[in-house]
């Protein structure tokens, strides 16, 4: 951001704006302005990303042990297969086994944004303390974690608004209640909160991009949109000209479960407190009412959500509320979700002419009933290759119509 706001263009400045088809002039303005965040620890060379307006929205997917499940190795393969299938991000939310070796063998295999949730290191043997959350801040971006999430908006402001606005299900958020907890247990404030001079000073550091968490995002239709909820964000708001004016990149997490006609407003109301920050989103989820479909929830929220400004949406899978994910789960939760970051930017500004052209190839191939072209316009190749080929007949339209093809039957007609 100094580099930017002295008149320079960095080279990743220049990578992105080449890759997001975007003038780097403009990309300076806007990284310079913080509405555009470029994440990238000074300790890796990855290839760098932009989150924000003008550019494509991005897909992040987290994976993470738990203590029930503590194997580094298969977190780290879904990590490559999340990546494989398209995730610009991911982030390691593991709470099981030796966090420093799974987030350090991330580090070292994966070349896109690595993000964490540093209190979850420093609360994984139950003693919490001020000391705690700055060591782990601090060694994970030594360690080069390019994004974390931290719950400064969970505070004794927000929790007084949470007291009085009460809600079925609390607070849903790992971090978030974790911070709550410890407020509660020491009547001290959040750490990160009170002393986010510090957590400054440590992201300029190490050139750390803060993603102020929703701690107190809704966990269920009828907690959304609440007053606790918005006095977060008009918080986070303050912090992100702190940030701003510290050098410091960030970005701003959102809800969580929302009815699909709240989430325009919200998004929007988000957006316009904390000054047009990057918006990262979980979901939102429209329903609660369908665990095992979760990731489908949380993909027509991400539309809704990505229409009205949202530029970062995290990935759900089908394991939401049930299960640690598997690695076939992560896949699936990673390409619902990038569907619907594309659908998204197919009327987003600045990317909906690029994204258009993607549809329009997919269109011209169906007409002209070319299944290779149609494989290789497909999100998912694989997928749709297997499923036009598994009934094992070979005909030039496909089995739904047959020799009823309206497709051809129309273009025989054209011909006449
Ligand atoms: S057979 Fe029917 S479904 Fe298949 S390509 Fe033709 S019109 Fe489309």
């Amino acid at each position: 951001m100094e580099e930017v706001s002295r008149g320079r263009i960095p080279e990743a400045v220049a990578i992105v704006a080449k890759r997001e088809g975007i003038k780097p002039a403009k990309l300076t303005k806007l990284v310079s302005a913080g509405r555009v965040v470029i994440p990238m620890n000074a300790r890796r060379e990855i290839r760098p990303l932009g989150i924000g307006e003008f550019l494509t929205t991005k897909v992040n997917v987290n994976i993470g042990t738990s203590k029930a499940f503590e194997s580094s190795e298969s977190e780290n393969g879904k990590a490559q297969a999340a990546v494989e299938a398209g995730s610009d991000t991911i982030m390691d939310l593991s709470t099981g086994g030796d966090l420093d070796l799974i987030r350090r063998n991330l580090l070292a295999a994966l070349k896109v944004p690595i993000g964490t949730v540093p209190i979850y290191q420093a609360a994984i043997n139950g003693d919490l303390s001020s000391e705690r959350m700055f060591n782990a801040l601090e060694n994970q971006a030594k360690d080069g974690v390019d994004f974390v999430t931290i719950h400064v908006g969970v505070n004794k402001n927000s929790l007084e608004r949470l007291k009085y606005s009460p809600r079925i299900m609390g607070i849903v958020s790992r971090g978030g209640s974790l911070t709550m907890k410890y407020i509660v247990e020491t009547d001290q404030e959040n750490p990160y909160y009170d002393e986010f001079d510090y957590v400054l000073e440590i992201a300029k550091e190490h050139e750390l991009t803060l993603s102020l968490g929703d701690g107190l995002r809704p966990g269920c239709i009828e907690d959304a949109s609440d007053r606790a909820k918005y006095m977060e964000f008009i918080m986070l708001g303050e912090l992100v000209q702190k940030a701003r004016q510290a050098g410091v990149q960030t970005m701003v997490e959102g809800p969580g479960h929302m009815p699909a006609n709240d989430i325009e407003t919200s998004v929007r109301a988000i957006k316009h407190l904390t000054d047009g920050a990057p918006l990262y989103l979980l979901g939102p989820l429209v329903t609660d009412i369908a665990p095992g479909y979760d990731h489908i929830t949380a993909a027509i929220g991400g539309v809704i959500a990505g229409m009205a400004g949202a530029d970062f949406l995290c990935a759900t899978t089908p394991s939401e509320h049930l299960d640690l994910p598997t690695r076939e789960d992560v896949i699936e939760g990673t390409y619902v979700t990038r569907i619907a970051a594309h659908a998204a930017d197919l009327n987003k500004m600045g990317v909906k002419k690029r994204a258009r052209e993607w549809d329009l190839e997919m269109a011209k191939a169906r007409v002209d009933l070319d299944w290779e072209r149609q494989f290789r316009a497909a999100i998912n190749q694989r997928l749709a290759r297997q499923i036009r080929h598994r009934r094992g007949v070979e005909i030039d339209t496909c089995t739904m119509c047959s020799d009823l093809c309206a497709i051809r039957i129309g273009r025989e007609l054209v011909k006449k």
